[in-house]
């Protein structure tokens, strides 16, 4: 499974901030396999935080079918990534990528560690994660059913 959220499993990139150990998995091992072909979805506060930069909201979000904004890819991954592999807005990336790897995996109903990411169980998750990540699925649908609806 790519790096992003999916309908029936949401992937919320570089799980760093929060964890127990911020960012020593993706460091230690020079990972940034969550950045390809990543489908991370963003919340309104990740994209206006995203625009205050300087970058224009069609140039790294475009919706999918569920209405839900995603990161866009450039040759393959994100267009935050780096040549070096390093996000470039790395200080104001978007919530999901805070938390990743956990991810929200609908056939289970739970919240766990997604086994993509070959470092997962190196991820010591607090419990107070867990409980954002449900605030920002939830954040995320209700922005999508707004959308829809005003559409
Ligand atoms: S915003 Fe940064 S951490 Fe998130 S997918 Fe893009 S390059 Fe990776």
């Amino acid at each position: 499974m790519r790096g992003g959220f999916h309908l029936n499993r949401a992937r919320l990139a570089n799980g760093v901030q929060g964890l127990a150990l911020p960012g020593l998995p993706c460091v230690a091992h020079g990972c940034s396999k969550c950045c390809y072909e990543t489908e991370m979805p963003l919340t309104e506060a990740d994209i206006a935080r995203i625009e205050a930069l300087g970058h224009r909201r069609d140039d790294f979000c475009a919706l999918d079918d569920e209405s839900v904004p995603q990161l866009r890819n450039d040759e393959g991954h994100c267009v935050f990534l780096g040549p070096t592999g390093a996000c470039g807005i790395y200080d104001h990336r978007p919530a999901g990528c805070r938390l990743y790897p956990l991810v929200w995996d609908r056939d289970s109903g739970d919240v766990t560690l997604d086994d993509f990411c070959p470092f997962h169980d190196e991820f010591p998750v607090a419990p107070d994660k867990r409980a954002e990540l449900v605030r920002v699925l939830r954040t995320i649908e209700a922005e999508a059913r707004d959308r829809k609806a005003q559409a």
